[in-house]
């Protein structure tokens, strides 16, 4: 199970960083020093879908410690590979150019993970809806670059999850109408991260932590203690505003900062309404704290989308899960299990 400690707040002074060891600490640490030598931590990052993905991991063989840090970067690609729809060549490229046209075969992996999301459409009544590229196609946030009101207008009835038709016994999925786009980048990352960490968990591991931009796993310590993972100022990239140590879990961020522009003093990003077609400004980020990343992931885009009153109902519904938002308003808001130990 999931286990979440006190929440520690940055200015708050309880900084757990502080390294001071008494001479009788530090000497039995010597002591111990020799037994240890051969373990180590490996560490590798990369620019793998479109973001950076870290690895550290304990080991006590540098030949497998590096080759396990390698392997979760050729998973994250390999998934890239797959589930893109910026590479034409990728299987969910395959399915956007061919599903309106009839059923297309699909690879067990990703029909299991499109069935995930559609499932997560259900239990968010449809915040969460991997159809919203049906519009979404139309938006380079690098280019600032939005739809048109047309463009919108034709593409708003594509967007809903139900066009969506899977046949689980043939493996395959159709689109029931023309113009839906599905694309997988609000769970895809957080699917990867579990996957990759199940890499690690087989091969032995017990001390790690896997990290694609906002989704991370960790699974036991770092360094004798939980880890820590920081939720980021959503207005300043420099600070964070709160650490949570975690042990075996998964923390998921959305956030209206990751890919924007704006324009006219509207900020368009990458999370969208899909009743809209727009970005929601309700909440500046919305994290979410559980057992696995593909659910945390999914989670953090749905609550961004629900708002705060919304999403924390839907939070405080789910067993495990914890979630702290941040309003429009720079206020931050705890899920009630996070409510309770404050
Ligand atoms: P990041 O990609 O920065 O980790 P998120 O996990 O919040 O951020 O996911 C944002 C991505 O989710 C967008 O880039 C887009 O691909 C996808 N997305 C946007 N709006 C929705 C939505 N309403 N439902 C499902 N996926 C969405
Ligand atoms: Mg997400």
């Amino acid at each position: 199970m999931a286990r979440l400690h006190t929440i520690m707040f940055l200015g708050h002074g309880s900084m757990s960083q502080r390294t001071c060891c008494s001479g009788l600490v530090a000497l039995s640490l010597l002591l111990l020093w020799p037994l240890n030598t051969l373990a180590e931590w490996y560490q590798q990052e990369a620019a793998i879908m479109g973001t950076s993905i870290n690895v550290e991991l304990w080991h006590d063989d540098a030949e497998q410690g590096r080759a396990l840090t390698q392997s979760v970067m050729d998973e994250m690609q390999r998934i890239d590979d797959l589930m893109s729809t910026y590479k034409p060549t990728s299987e969910l490229s395959y399915i956007n150019a061919h599903a309106a046209d009839g059923p297309v075969a699909v690879s067990t992996e990703l029909l299991s993970l499109i069935i995930r999301a559609l499932d997560y459409s259900v239990i968010t009544d449809g915040a969460f809806d991997i159809t919203y590229a049906s519009a979404g196609q139309y938006y380079d946030y690098r280019k600032g670059k939005k739809p048109t009101d047309l463009q919108l207008e034709e593409a708003l009835p594509a967007i809903n999850y139900r066009h969506v038709k899977i046949d689980p016994q043939r493996s395959t999925i159709e689109f029931l109408q023309d113009g839906v786009r599905i694309d997988l980048g609000g769970i895809a990352k957080g699917y990867a991260v579990d996957r990759s960490m199940e890499i690690l968990r087989l091969a032995g591991v017990e001390n790690a932590i896997v990290s694609a931009g906002g989704d991370s796993r960790v699974i036991g310590k770092h360094l004798d203690r939980p880890w820590n993972v920081g939720i980021r100022n959503p207005r300043d990239r420099h600070s964070i505003v709160s650490m949570i140590p975690l042990e075996n879990a998964a923390i998921s961020t959305s956030g209206d900062y990751e890919r924007y522009f704006e324009e006219d003093g509207i900020r368009y990003h990458h999370i969208l309404n899909p009743g809209t077609g727009k970005s929601p400004h309700e909440v500046y980020s919305s994290s979410i704290i559980g057992s696995v990343a593909t659910d945390t992931d999914a989670l953090s885009t749905s609550v961004f989308v629900l708002g705060v009153q919304r999403g924390l109902q839907l939070i405080n519904t789910l067993p495990d899960t914890e979630a702290v938002i941040i309003d429009n308003q720079g206020q931050m808001h705890y899920s009630a299990g996070l409510a309770r130990i404050q």
